[in-house]
Parts: C-alpha cells; structure tokens; sequence
C-alpha cells in the first residue's frame, strides 16, 4: 500500500484520484496540482518584554476559477508551508462540494498562541495583516477562523486591513463578532451543517437516531457543539475528549453539563480555554471512565467524530475502529491508508469536505450580508444552510451512487468537475 507522509501528498491523493476518474486534460491537471498563489512571510512584533518576535506566516491561494479565494487561518506550532498547501487545496474542493461561489484559499502562522499574553496574540494577529494585506481582500481573498482563530482575532484582523487600506471592508474576513460585522449562526455552524448531513443519511439508512451510540473526539467550538445537537436530539453520547485526554460512559454521557462546567472551570488564558473535560473527579459522575485520544477512536460506538486534529485515524488503527459512521468534522482526520481499509470494511465516511463544510457556507452568509449591507435572521441562515449542506449531500450521493464510489471518492469528483467547468468557461488549462 502507497504511504503519504506529509498533509500535501494525503490532500493530493484524494484530489489525484479523482482527477483520474473525470476526464481531465494534462494542462487542466497542472493547474490543479499546484497553488495558483503562495505567499511567505517573516512577521514580527513585540512581546510584552519590549523583546521582537519574528515567526513565519503563510497564504496559501490555490483555486480561484469559482470566486475569491476562501479559508481559515491557522496558529499552530505544526503549521507549515506543506500543511497550510493542504489545508488552501482541501479549501477550493469544499466551497466546489457546497457550490458557494469561493475557490480555496488558507492561511498560518507557525506559533504555539496559547503561550502568548491576549496584547501579544492581538499584535501577532495585526502582523500578519500588515504582511498580507494586499494578498487579501474582499473581492480577492476572504480569510476566516481556523485552528486557535476567534471570532475576537477576526476582529483585530479587519480593524487593522481598514486601518491600512483606509476603508470600509465586512467582507474582508468571515467568523467575526455579531458587535463587528459577524453573521448569527457562524459560531454552531460547522456542527449544524454536519447534523444536518448526518440525520439525512440516518433516514436513508433506516436507522434512528435514538438507537446510537456517539463518540466525539475534541470539545472545541465544533466537537462541543455537535455533542450537544445529537444529545438533544436523542443519541447517546458515549465518549468525548479534548486535548489533555476523555471520558467514556456506556450509559451516556451529558454534554451539555460538561459544556457548561468546562466554561465556568476552565482558565482563560489569552483568548483560549483551558479547562479538561477529563476531570471527572470534580465532575461527580458515575459511571464514566477516562480514556486517552486514540482509545476513544477504538472505543465502542455507532458513529465516531474526530473534530480535532488532523491524520487521527490511519493504517495502524483503522482495523481496530468499531464505528459504522464517521462524521469528519476535523480537516483531514482519517489518512488515505486508513480511508481504504475503512471503506473496505463497510464503514460510511462523511468526508471533511462535506461533513465540515457548514462553517464556510455560513461564512459566505456573513460575506453576502457584509456586501449588501442586509441583516438575516436566525432562521434565515439555518434554512439556507439545511437547504444548501443537503443539496450537495444528494449531488454526492447520486454521483456515488451512479459509479459505485465512496461519499469521499464523489465529493471530490463533484467538486473537481465545478472547478474545471469554470476553468473551462473562463479559457483556463486548454493551450
Ligand atoms: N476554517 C474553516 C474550514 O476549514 C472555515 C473556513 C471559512 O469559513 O472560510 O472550513
């Protein structure tokens, strides 16, 4: 079996498969394989020591035949060139899946953020605008958050692209504060959109949401959010983590209460929380039992979802995965390797480009809103996004339906053939 080292060549694969399985021309496919734009730069700003720190951001623009370039921008110690080429590529298939009129785009800073003071993180963000301010823009190049990105770095984000470009820009970056330009519904909808997929494929499949058994890896903005939607709606929750580890409760676990003692427990420092889910001592339950990471994506569930980190499952324990259904709310959680043995097995994978493509619809929402001046309601933005995340569910399903593929093996299909009929309407890739 062919091993994919780095976050590009497992993006790649997927996307290189796919571009066998349409009818491609060599040119069409040069121009998929690489980044249109990559933009590298050394920040640098002032810690609160007076002392300079220099880091390394990037942005990455791989695809714009469909509209700006759209995606998140990450602070990570593991982001890097490789990584953020990935994550820009992933980016144009997304917004192609769900028919946004964005192609993809993605940006990183190379740093721990939850080491920095909230005036350190505040400077850092204003940096990496003064480096790319003219690589963004809102008819150009929209970013939004990501890993470690609030809505409140957004903020500082836009305030300093007005500040530099001395005008008036909501749609410059999506995921902002409701205060400042945000769209209500931005914050759940990256786990809405993934409900929304996932309770039509439980009808088709005949099975009810009440009789299943959940485990969600990560308690972040998504992880959290979805435990809640599915605990409300009937399923039970079985398993949940975060980054300092999880607990397992064959009864069920309620992950509203843990929600709600991980906001009042945990230490804000900077913009980030840093409570534990796995402290079940002070969490006084019974029953429940602490599992690391990688036991909860083997533990005894129906539907698993990794909404953490990337490359969680691969060709060492996807044999060893119990669930039926995995819902990839994370970017890139299951590797190439793994995706083969997992489809082999039975397993249905809603892949990331779907099953997380909820926050980058609302995110146009927020974009449309900021051009026109318009305010949607609550019920305005979870209508359009039910309608919009199930219309390219039912285009991935028939197209996997009519050639025998996997949801992954379709989306990416579906996408790559809106992206290079726009390549070809606009005269791209054909001399
Ligand atoms: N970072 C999110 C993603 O990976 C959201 C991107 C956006 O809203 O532009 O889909």
């Amino acid at each position: 079996m062919q091993t994919f080292n780095t976050p590009y060549e497992r993006a790649m694969s997927f996307v290189v498969s796919a571009m066998d399985r349409i009818t491609l021309l060599d040119s069409e496919k040069d121009m998929l394989r690489q980044p249109q734009n990559i933009v590298q730069k050394e920040i640098s700003f002032k810690k609160d020591d007076g002392s300079e720190q220099k880091l390394h951001a990037y942005r990455v623009q791989h695809n714009n035949a469909r509209g700006p370039y759209k995606g998140g921008i990450r602070f990570h110690p593991a982001a890097d060139l490789e990584e953020v080429k990935a994550l820009a590529t992933l980016m144009s298939i997304k917004t192609a899946v769900v028919g946004i009129p964005f192609g993809g785009g993605k940006g990183g800073v190379t740093v721990d953020p939850k080491k920095l003071s909230k005036g350190e993180l505040e400077r850092m963000s204003r940096a990496y605008i003064t480096a790319l301010k003219d690589a963004i823009g809102p008819q150009k190049d929209i970013p939004a958050p990501d890993v470690n990105t609030t809505a409140q770095i957004m903020a500082w984000m836009r305030d300093e692209y007005e500040k530099q470009t001395g005008t008036f820009a909501p749609g410059v970056i999506t995921g902002k504060p409701l205060a400042y330009g945000g769209s209500v519904g931005r914050d759940g909808a990256t786990a809405k959109g993934a409900f929304f997929v996932l309770k039509e494929l439980l009808d088709i499949e005949a099975l009810p949401l009440r009789d299943l058994k959940v485990a969600v890896q990560g308690f972040g903005n998504a992880g959290a959010e979805i435990a809640m939607l599915l605990h409300n709606a009937g399923a039970t929750i079985v398993a949940l983590s975060d980054s300092q580890g999880g607990i397992y409760s064959k009864e069920g676990l309620d992950p509203i209460r843990i929600k709600k003692y991980k906001d009042k427990t945990g230490a804000v420092h900077g913009e980030y929380c840093t409570g534990s889910v796995c402290d079940i001592e002070k969490l006084k339950m019974d029953q429940t039992e602490t599992l690391t990471n990688e036991q909860l994506l083997e533990c005894e569930c129906d539907v698993l979802i990794p909404s953490a980190l990337d490359n969680v499952i691969t060709a060492e324990n996807a044999k060893k995965i119990k669930a039926k259904i995995i819902v990839e709310i994370a970017n890139g959680p299951v590797s190439p390797e793994a995706d083969e043995i997992l489809s082999k097995k039975g397993v249905i994978i809603i892949p990331d480009v779907l099953a997380n493509a909820g926050g980058v619809t609302v995110s146009y929402f927020e974009w449309v809103q900021g051009l026109s001046g318009d305010q949607w309601t609550a019920e305005k933005v979870d209508h359009d996004l039910e309608r919009i995340i199930l219309k390219a569910f039912n285009d991935v399903r028939h197209e996997a339906k009519r050639k025998g593929l996997t949801l992954r093996e379709a989306s990416f299909n579906v996408a790559l053939q809106r992206i290079v009929d726009a390549m070809r309407v606009r005269g791209w890739g054909n001399h």
